[in-house]
């Protein structure tokens, strides 16, 4: 199968649909890439590094997407739109229940549109996101980076050094949500040897957290009540909570962050559904902290967006067996694989995943 890869266009996006080492792959079962000139350069990947694996550069865009099947990385935008008639299958995040233009827009081409966010894998009746979860990771492992950094003086915090060292208590970290993005942070914050404490609603998951961390962390039942008695004496506050299509609770209430201790730190990964703590809003990659009530707040919602490298290969690694799958069978590789299959969205003029229908029942 000929296989477009364009260049990202969205602000502050420097991720790229497949790494060379994925076009690699790719090119090793007969397939042919065609990368836009550039569509890398924001990870560190070069044309030449494409070309020495076998693939063609070509100069625009509207080249990279005239082909059979397409890869990306975000949703396609309005500038975008014109494309959309030229490839058969196009595989990238869509977010389209927050996206009702795109969605029109999708069910108006012959494309079968592939969801990564949507594609589900099954193991031992559990369900997971595989294409989300690399992500989660990033985000839970940079928010122990990013917190340690915020705690220094000049950055605003209270000149804490996470790890203490010999004769010097070590910073406290306190993480709501033992998810994986509470998993990763949990394992860069024990690993530089902070106290750690995490709390969730789940105990079979604090079970589960217990054989991996040991007596190294604290496991707390999530209730008002402790997160009241424990919250207050943290040096940084992980938000790390996700309810499945509902917003998150609000853990942390405006008078709970005025008894933390002024230049303590609070990254909230949830921010991007909304956040649990009261006081904390969006910020972004250039301006990514504000102080509110003495605490520094920090919110970004695309924290991967900030280690594109890291992102795009960890990101590549988890869609390229889809993506070879698509490449060898085309469209029978979603029937062949139930899980990819509930990655389509947009198919034949038709909203497909459930979840679109009950966003957009006038749109069927
Ligand atoms: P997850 O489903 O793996 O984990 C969420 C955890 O929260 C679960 O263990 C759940 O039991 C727990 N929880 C639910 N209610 C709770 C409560 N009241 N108290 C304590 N714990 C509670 O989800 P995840 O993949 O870890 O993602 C967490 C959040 O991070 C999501 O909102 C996700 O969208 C977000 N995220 C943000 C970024 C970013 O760049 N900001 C990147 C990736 C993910």
């Amino acid at each position: 199968m000929n296989i477009g890869l364009p260049k990202e266009i969205k602000d502050q996006e420097f991720r790229v649909g497949l790494s060379p080492a994925a076009v690699q792959a790719l090119q090793e079962r007969g397939h042919q890439v065609f990368v836009e000139s550039g569509a890398g350069l924001g990870s560190g990947f070069r044309d030449a590094d494409y070309q020495a694996v076998g693939a063609k550069i070509v100069a625009t865009a509207a080249q990279a997407w005239d082909e059979e099947m397409v890869i990306k990385v975000k949703e396609p935008l309005a500038s975008e739109y014109q494309f959309l008639t030229l490839p058969k299958i196009l595989f990238t995040y869509l977010h389209l229940a927050a996206n009702r233009d795109l969605t029109e827009t999708l069910l108006k081409t012959d494309l079968t549109a592939i969801a990564y966010e949507t594609v589900e894998r099954e193991r031992g009746g559990q369900i997971s996101f595989p294409l989300l979860t690399p992500m989660s990771m990033i985000a839970g492992r940079l928010a122990v980076q990013f917190g340690a950094r915020f705690l220094e003086r000049s950055q605003g915090g209270r000149g804490i050094l996470l790890s203490g060292l010999p004769g010097v208590q070590p910073g406290q970290v306190v993480i709501l949500g033992g998810g994986v993005v509470g998993t990763e942070a949990a394992r860069i914050a024990v690993g530089c040897g902070a106290n750690v404490t995490i709390f969730d609603v789940n105990v079979e998951r604090l079970c589960y957290l217990e054989t991996l961390f040991g007596a190294r962390v604290n496991y707390l039942y999530s209730t008002s009540n402790a997160l009241a008695q424990v919250i207050p004496t943290a040096d940084l506050l992980i938000g790390a909570v996700l309810i499945p299509g509902q917003r998150p609770p609000c853990l942390v209430s405006r008078g709970l962050v005025q008894q933390m201790i002024p230049g303590s730190v609070i990254v909230d990964v949830a921010v991007d559904q909304g956040g649990c703590i009261e006081t904390l809003r969006p910020t972004s990659h250039s301006q990514p902290t504000y102080v509110e009530a003495g605490v520094v707040h920090y919110g970004v919602p695309n924290m991967p967006g900030a280690v594109p490298r890291t992102a795009t290969q960890a990101l590549t690694n988890s869609t390229l067996p889809f993506v070879l799958k698509l490449a060898d069978l085309g469209i029978e590789a979603c029937d062949q694989d139930r899980g990819l299959g509930l990655g389509i969205n947009v198919q034949n003029h038709r909203l497909i995943h459930p979840a679109l229908h009950k966003e957009f029942p006038d749109l069927l």
